[in-house]
């Protein structure tokens, strides 16, 4: 049960009933494909990129209801943002769940990410967190071939 109460808050809960962004956008410029395998969470992240910008990030895809959650709040917190700031973000988040940063983190957006923050004390629901962040970054990088949670380097 304190799985259940550290995780499932009710912020993550709606955001995996009601996904924000999740629709296939006819006109992405960047996309990728990520996989977790360990949970059989699957993910596509689509962007619009625009002079640097992204104006538009939607995602499909199908896995629990923690991936799902942070693959929506990522996508309401990186439209709009610099490339730069994006990847910022992701270096930022990760460290948080990853319990490598001090909480607290002064930053109005990735406080809206704290919810996740739960997940460092369950090192495999770590990558249902970051799935869709890892999958951004590699649409980002214009990576061909599917990112997986489970290949080294991550
Ligand atoms: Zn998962």
């Amino acid at each position: 049960m304190s799985e259940l109460r550290d995780l499932y808050q009710e912020i993550i809960l709606d955001h995996n009933k009601r996904p924000r962004n999740f629709r296939h956008p006819e006109h992405a410029t960047h996309q990728a494909r990520g996989d977790n395998p360990l949970c059989g969470d699957k993910v596509t992240v689509y962007l619009t990129v625009e002079d640097g910008v992204v104006r538009d990030v939607a995602f499909e895809g199908r896995g629990c209801a923690i991936s799902t959650a942070s693959a929506s709040l990522m996508t309401e917190i990186v439209k709009g943002r610099r490339i730069e700031d994006a990847r910022e973000l992701f270096r930022r988040f990760h460290a948080m769940v990853t319990g490598t940063e001090p909480e607290g983190i002064d930053d109005e957006d990735l406080d809206k990410l704290q919810v996740l923050s739960g997940v460092r004390e369950y090192p495999m629901r770590v990558k249902c967190a970051t799935l869709s962040w890892h999958t951004l970054a590699a649409a980002l990088d214009g990576a061909a071939a599917p990112v997986s949670t489970e290949k080294p380097g991550d």
